[in-house]
């Protein structure tokens, strides 16, 4: 069972629980993004089985009415085993969603997979218009020539701030570097496309950024956070109107996930370690 201190970024462990979370976010008109958590897999099995939840989960959602989505992780799906596997896996997936009527977005991982990642984006998103959506990068150097590639794809993308260390030959290390990539890679998606902008950051000046941004060019944009963090501006900005939806991750591979928020911000580190000593 998931102890309480993890609940707050973790929505389960099973689909009940993760579709509970779902309905309850939707009250706040908040969207969700389901994440079944798992990455890594070298054995094809374990690739195919996450394939088949999130098959069976796309059903469900369907089935339930509810205001949801997926994100897959390319090396959750085949990646580790070959691109081939990968493409073949992720097509099925969005297929699926096309058909329900579904979307698909698909995590960005460390620099290795980016190539492999943006491939599969293209080539799907060409045959299944606006199902599926793609998580790009600002920290990496290379993510706004990426963007001139993909601003015609027929494809939602994610631009973020980027979670993996990169070697400073591809990636900018300052956070005030990455900041400006940020604008910079906002600016040119808001300017160059009218629809199919989220804006996956909690940072207060990227969301106000992108709501100027979308009052002069029209575009039409989200804004995507995780479960556990700043949860009252997501529902604020739902209630003024803004599409807000929130990636929230299930499954029973929950602790490294929850280790992982808890390492990157002092605030959610207090946070565990006040409901540890029971204050
Ligand atoms: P930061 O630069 O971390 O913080 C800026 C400001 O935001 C802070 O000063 C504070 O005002 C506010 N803030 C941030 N966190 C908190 C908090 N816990 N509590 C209160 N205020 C806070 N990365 C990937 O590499 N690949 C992915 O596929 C990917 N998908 C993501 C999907 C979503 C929906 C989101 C939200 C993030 C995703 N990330 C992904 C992670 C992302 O790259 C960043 O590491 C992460 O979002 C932190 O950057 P930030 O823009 O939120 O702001």
């Amino acid at each position: 069972m998931i102890p309480p201190i993890a609940r707050r970024f973790v929505a389960g462990e099973s689909v009940p629980e993760a579709l509970d979370h779902v309905r309850a976010c939707n009250e706040d008109g908040v969207a969700v993004i389901v994440n079944l958590l798992g990455e890594h897999y070298d054995r094809p099995t374990d690739a195919r089985a996450d394939v088949d939840a999130y098959l069976a989960l796309l059903d469900d959602i369907a089935g339930s009415g509810l205001d949801a989505c997926v994100s897959v992780k390319p090396s959750q799906i085949g990646l580790d085993v070959s691109t081939e596997l990968f493409e073949e896996y992720y097509r099925e997936i969005v297929d699926r969603a096309h058909e329900l009527d579904a979307f698909v977005w698909c995590d960005m991982e460390d620099a290795d997979t980016t190539d492999d990642a943006l491939d599969a984006f293209e080539s799907i998103a060409a045959d299944y218009p606006w199902s599926v959506g793609q998580c790009v990068q600002a920290n990496l150097r290379r993510t706004r020539e990426d963007l001139d590639r993909l601003v015609d794809v027929p494809g939602k993308i994610r631009l973020v701030k980027g979670a993996y260390d990169e070697p400073a030959s591809i990636a900018y290390a300052d956070a005030d570097r990455v900041d400006e990539a940020y604008r910079e890679n906002l600016r040119f998606l808001f300017e160059r496309r009218d629809r199919g902008v989220a804006v996956g950051s909690h940072d207060p000046a990227m969301i106000s950024l992108a709501n100027r941004l979308a009052a002069d060019h029209g575009t039409d944009y989200e804004v995507q956070m995780l479960m556990g963090v700043r949860g009252d501006a997501q529902r604020d900005l739902a209630a003024q109107g803004v599409d807000v939806a929130q990636y929230a991750p299930y499954g029973d591979k929950w602790l490294s996930y929850f280790y992982r928020r808890v390492r990157e911000r002092r605030e959610n580190l207090t946070f565990a370690l006040r409901a540890v000593v029971g204050r």
